[in-house]
């Protein structure tokens, strides 16, 4: 048999993620170019193992055949919606998925989250930001594979001790309504990550309740005026516009 070259996708698997490092492997999904070659630079830089792939029906693929610790996902594919990719990958997978969406469309990101999304960036993003992301997925992903729930969170000068219900803010402690409680429990479950309106909704006041918006900016108002320094620019609870709300985890 006569010698046969490497084929391009074998020598890419031998330069690909598997030669460089152990660090967490991440499936991109995304059709732009530049974008993937931004996020190859930064993201190898920081140790991750990145494969890529340009379309919806090549990621899926990529996913099966690498089980990714991160999926990132473009929601504007040229084969496959974005919100189909996520749907496809969630039957079979919990891999933490950040969408990468246009900003200004809420309404994609709500239906991003609502079909199994983790979380998303807006385009333009920053790669700090992108970067923070994936650290809150990766740190919720590792604390479900081990079962074992913290009994306590901390970020700033707020401490929560959930086995307690005790909450103090430098020190000093706080009493909240058990409304209050439930809803900032809720966002500590998902610290660092957006929980929609809807989710907090139906969570707290029950599936009958996803229309009510205002009984949670009321809350949430009321919750910042006993947690922030000043209510009007949050330190811990950060609205997401037009999508719901995120409690920050560092
Ligand atoms: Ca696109």
């Amino acid at each position: 048999m006569p010698d046969v070259p490497d084929s391009p996708a074998i020598a890419a698997q031998e330069e690909g993620p598997d030669a460089q490092t152990s660090g967490p492997i991440v499936v991109l999904i995304e059709d732009e170019r530049p974008i993937r070659r931004f996020l190859r630079a930064s993201l190898t830089g920081q140790g991750y193992r990145l494969v890529e792939a340009a379309t919806g029906g090549e990621g899926l693929a990529e996913a099966a055949r690498r089980q990714p610790d991160i999926v990132i996902l473009d929601l504007g594919l040229p084969d496959i919606d974005g919100l189909d990719v996520i749907r496809r990958l969630r039957e079979w997978t919990a891999v933490p998925i950040i969408v990468l969406s246009a900003r200004g469309q809420e309404r994609d990101k709500i239906a991003a989250l609502d079909a199994g999304a983790d979380d998303y960036v807006s385009k333009p993003f920053g790669v700090g930001e992108l970067l923070a992301r994936m650290r809150v997925v990766l740190r919720h992903a590792a604390r479900n594979s081990t079962e074992t729930a913290e009994s306590t969170f901390c970020v700033g000068d707020l401490h929560v001790d959930l086995a307690l219900r005790r909450i103090t803010i430098a020190g000093s402690e706080v009493h909240l309504t058990p409304i209050e409680y439930r809803l900032l429990t809720m966002l500590i479950r998902y610290a660092g990550k957006v929980v929609t309106q809807q989710q907090l909704l139906k969570e707290i006041w029950g599936p009958q309740s996803t229309e009510q918006a205002h009984y949670l900016r009321v809350y949430v108002a009321q919750l910042r005026r006993k947690l922030e320094a000043d209510p009007a620019r949050p330190r811990y609870l950060l609205t997401e516009p037009g999508v719901g709300y995120r409690l920050t985890s560092e």
